[in-house]
């Protein structure tokens, strides 16, 4: 059995740690950095904890208003 800081994919241990991902806006992409994540340190998979997702929702929100092609937004 996995445990839960135990990385489904290769095994390896999860980490703390910052992450950036993307958010397909459809007329354009936003990419926010330095989210808090839990990274593997064998693989590099990384696991946005789910705290973080209504904050990126306000991120997307803000981007979307914005109409650019690609923005860019710190988590913090
Ligand atoms: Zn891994």
């Amino acid at each position: 059995m996995f445990k839960k800081d135990t990385c489904p994919l290769c095994g390896g241990k999860k980490k703390s740690g910052k992450s950036t991902f993307t958010v397909n806006l459809g007329e354009g992409v936003l990419v926010v950095r330095e989210v808090p994540a839990l990274v593997c340190n064998q693989c590099g998979e990384d696991w946005i904890e789910d705290k973080v997702a209504s904050r990126s929702e306000d991120l997307t929100n803000e981007a979307r208003k914005k109409h650019l092609q690609v923005e860019v937004a710190a988590f913090a």
